[in-house]
């Protein structure tokens, strides 16, 4: 296989995945890679005022299609504006979730939009990442680790234990169904062991 250059993280809040992508970013440039880290949501600049759309307001502002639509353009303007034009350029991009995170989530609440969520996604998207490192680990353990990070621009979103471990189990299933993308990380251990972990994948 050509080396892999649209690398995404996905896998529950608290996992690691922005600490992983951070180091993997790090580590492939020490390589002499040309790379970019970049993050759902946001990622460009349109991204990130459609963004703040859905934060800003009550949370009764938009229906559950009208949301699925503005994540749809977001994520459509991240790839446009930011990823393929590095991959075009020869870079590697590192994605702290991406497409993933919309399918597990929208899953895991609102099961029934789906299949609608695929529908856009394989219409406006149509990109999938040539690797996906899925961290997977305790709940608990990731939500302690979330609530101690609670602060900063990172948001950290409490939704507690029961629909962190959905969430998980939403994750594990996708892991299983694209296998042909997607790498299992045992997310409980140590940052370094983790990171050599990743890096032997590739
Ligand atoms: P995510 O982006 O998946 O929500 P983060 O990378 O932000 O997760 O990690 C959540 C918190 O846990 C951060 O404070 C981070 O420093 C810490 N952390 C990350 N990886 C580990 C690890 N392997 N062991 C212990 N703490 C970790
Ligand atoms: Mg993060």
């Amino acid at each position: 296989m050509t080396r892999p250059r649209f690398i995404t993280f996905e896998g529950i809040d608290g996992s690691g995945k922005s600490t992983q992508a951070r180091r993997l970013a790090q580590w492939l440039g020490d390589q002499g890679h040309d790379v970019i880290l970049t993050r759902e949501p946001g990622g460009s600049q349109g991204a990130e005022e459609i963004r703040q759309l859905l934060l800003t307001g009550d949370t009764d502002r938009w229906s559950a299609e009208t949301e699925i639509l503005l994540f749809t353009a977001a994520r459509r303007d991240h790839l446009e504006k930011t990823i393929l034009p590095a991959l075009a350029a020869g870079k590697t991009v590192v994605s702290d979730r991406f497409a993933d995170s919309t399918r597990v989530y929208q899953g895991a609440t609102r099961g029934d939009l789906r299949a609608k969520v695929d529908a856009l996604h394989a219409l406006m998207i149509g990109r999938e990442p040539d690797l996906t490192f899925v961290i997977d680990m305790d709940p608990a353990t990731a939500l302690e680790r979330g609530l101690a990070r609670r602060s900063g621009e990172d948001r950290f979103e409490d939704f507690g234990l029961p629909f962190q471990e959905t969430l998980r189990h939403g994750f594990l299933a996708l892991a299983r169904a694209e296998a042909q993308r997607c790498v299992l990380i045992d997310g409980n251990r140590t940052p370094d062991q983790i990171a050599s972990d990743v890096a032997a994948h590739l």
